[in-house]
């Protein structure tokens, strides 16, 4: 069979350009996946069931690990949360307003072991040691650093209350949320009657993302502290 010169070429063409595009498509591939394993490695460094408290110090490099968010909390100031947790924050606060009528909002977010440590001398000074003892971590020592917990506050008709005994006082409103918590990946982390366990008093502001609503259910459902679950689960293993 005989090709006329400008059928040659033509058909040179489209081999060429065939060639282009099978080449362009596994490059494309290639960049995607690499992409995606290398998200999928950083999601997987995060460990979402980290135990800090009075006893457990932060982990070395943990910063590394997480991928934090910043964004304001109900004063205006820079509120930081790790990535995820904040996304289920904001489920969770949609939630509540849309199907409870219940609004809350971010108080208090991520701090470094330095911002502890400001924070720790200054309401030292402000309300005494006992006070701070009771209510604040050691520098190094605080959930906060984390970047999964955070503390928030609630609007009741249109007046913020951010007070500790004020919102102690809020029973109805507060069990509203923490009946929402789990759905979402969150515990109440620091429970009435268990402060022995816990090395805090009960904090129903306080919440901490664990990384599954199936978690989070189990905790919650078997009424346990984070620290009685994790023992929980060494136990078992
Ligand atoms: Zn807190």
């Amino acid at each position: 069979m005989l090709y006329a010169n400008s059928e040659i070429i033509q058909m040179r063409k489209i081999y060429m350009r065939t060639i282009i595009i099978v080449v362009m498509t596994i490059f494309l591939a290639c960049v995607v996946s690499a992409k995606e394993k290398a998200t999928t490695k950083a999601d997987k460094e995060t460990d979402y069931l980290v135990l800090v408290n009075k006893q457990n110090k932060l982990p070395d490099e943990w910063e590394e690990t997480i991928k934090l968010e910043t964004v304001f909390d109900i004063d205006d100031d820079e509120c930081i949360v790790e990535k995820e947790a904040l996304l289920k924050y904001y489920e969770l606060r949609d939630d509540l307003e849309k199907h409870d009528g219940v609004h809350i909002e971010l108080d208090s977010c991520y701090r470094s072991v330095a911002r502890q440590q400001e924070l720790w001398d200054s309401w030292i000074i402000e309300y005494g040691e006992d006070y701070v003892k009771k209510y604040v971590a050691v520098p190094g020592f605080s959930e906060h650093h984390t970047g999964l917990a955070i503390d928030i506050c609630i609007v009741k008709d249109g007046v913020v209350i951010n007070d500790n005994d004020d919102m102690i006082a809020e029973k109805e409103i507060f069990s509203k949320i923490h009946e929402k918590l789990a759905d979402y990946g969150f515990i109440l982390r620091y429970l009435e009657g268990k402060e022995d366990i816990t090395g805090y008093s009960y904090e129903p502001w306080h919440l901490r993302y664990v990384g599954s609503p199936d978690i989070a259910k189990e905790i919650t459902e078997k009424g346990l502290t984070f620290e009685e679950y994790l023992e929980s689960k060494e136990d078992s293993n």
